[in-house]
């Protein structure tokens, strides 16, 4: 099957059919093992994971599948429903691929385990994905986990904490394919919990449950605009957060991240940092606070304070952190009147991507259909604006007794 013609959206046993006939026309055999990772949304905290704050995430019910089968050479094999090409590989000497650069998530990830002394496995593995790319919604992160899952499965099960594999699923992204990311996105796909966000703690790796009330719903809300990005932004972002840290590590010692300082700390040596040093550490304190808080008005369904959470955390990622884009500024106009809405604001890196809304779940459709044609006619773009649910983290895909 070409790559465009192959949906996105369809039920469990289709896409099981799918995959398996692809698999069986790819290889010649059928898969013997199936495995998932979800993506993942922060409803709020986008960029405070690296300054070692708070973030409340969610796994959500779009995800990546792996459907493999063991060989009984040293060599894997891969292709995805959802990109071109393929890559195969001997995992006696694992290097990158210009070809099919996708690929370099799986070589990372088989390369970060080996290093580590787990053992491996040859295999032939088909990947299919219903997480779009590049939105915000941490489609490499599932790709990671999901492999990491498989290759514990093909061994039998190594002794391995969920934590642990999603850190070395990160180490994966920084050092083989590069990208500096932190480790939020793993953790949120290894370790989702079905019907609850997670209160992340991203020092300590220590998440609590942040309980959605069960009338509200959380949509998506894609934004689907080509991102003007130069690729250096995230990184920028984050060299600028150290430095922050750096500086005010003069006034007060014990500061290694921005979670260490208080905003009344902060604001007494504001004026020690440049301007644009300062803009940026004063949103991530800010909305470190707005995390906890929000956690709290999420369990209490305190839907004013949501609002106005939700509210200013939009207004400084756009104002002060400097990651707006006029297609999120479209979606929010959008969002903030949609029928229904409790609470709207940016997810993700910024730049674009996916916004994220609570919405009254009464009120979902009239939300989705809404917020559509409002952006469709600021933007001639047409977006995508769906639920998801709070589902579960990776593991093995279990399809016996159904059919
Ligand atoms: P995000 O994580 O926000 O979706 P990234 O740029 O970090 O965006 O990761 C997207 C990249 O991950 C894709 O361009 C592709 O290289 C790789 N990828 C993710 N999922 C798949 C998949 N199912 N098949 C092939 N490649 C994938
Ligand atoms: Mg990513």
């Amino acid at each position: 099957m070409d790559v465009q013609e192959v949906p996105r959206a369809l039920s469990e046993a289709l896409r099981r059919t799918m995959v398996s006939e692809e698999f069986k026309q790819r290889f010649g055999q059928t898969p013997t093992l199936w495995a998932q990772a979800p993506g993942r949304l922060d409803l709020m905290g986008s960029h405070t994971d690296y300054n070692e704050c708070y973030v409340i995430t969610m796994a959500i019910d779009r995800n990546t599948w792996m459907a493999a089968r063991p060989r009984s050479d040293r060599k894997v094999l891969v292709r995805s429903l959802n990109m071109e090409g393929g890559g195969e590989f001997d995992l006696n000497d694992i290097t990158h691929d210009t070809d099919s650069p996708w690929t370099d998530y799986i070589r990372g990830v088989a390369a970060v385990f080996q290093d580590e002394g787990y053992t491996l496995h040859g295999f032939d593995g088909l990947i299919h994905s219903t997480i779009p790319f590049g939105s915000g919604l941490s489609s490499s992160a599932a790709i990671e986990v999901v492999t990491a899952t498989t290759l514990k499965m093909l061994a039998g099960n190594w002794e391995i904490e969920p934590v642990r594999l999603a850190l070395l699923c990160q180490r994966a992204e920084n050092e083989f394919v590069g990208m500096n990311c932190g480790v939020l996105d793993q953790y949120s796909s290894a370790l989702g919990q079905t019907g609850h966000a997670l209160l992340l703690d991203c020092r300590n790796l220590t998440a609590r449950t942040a309980t959605l009330h069960d009338d509200m719903r959380v949509a998506i809300c894609d934004t689907r605009a080509e991102r003007e990005l130069t690729g250096s932004e995230y990184g920028e972002r984050r060299e600028q957060c150290e430095e922050g840290a750096r500086r005010l590590a003069d006034f007060y010692p014990a500061v290694t991240h921005l979670r260490d300082l208080t905003l009344e700390q902060f604001i007494a040596h504001e004026a020690d940092l440049t301007e644009v040093v300062a803009k940026r550490c004063r949103f991530i304190i800010e909305e470190n606070q707005r995390v906890l808080d929000l956690a709290d008005a999420l369990s209490a369904d305190d839907r004013a304070a949501i609002r106005a959470l939700t509210e200013v955390s939009y207004a400084g990622a756009h104002d002060l952190f400097g990651i707006g884009a006029p297609s999120m500024e479209a979606m929010m106009k959008a969002m903030r009147s949609g029928p229904g809405v409790v609470g709207a604001r940016q997810t993700g890196a910024g730049f674009g991507g996916c916004m994220v809304a609570f919405v009254e779940a009464h009120a979902v459709d009239a939300f989705a259909q809404y917020v559509s044609t409002r952006y469709r006619a600021e933007t001639a773009i047409e977006p995508e604006v769906y639920p998801v649910r709070a589902a579960v983290g990776a593991g093995p895909l279990d399809f016996s007794g159904k059919t």
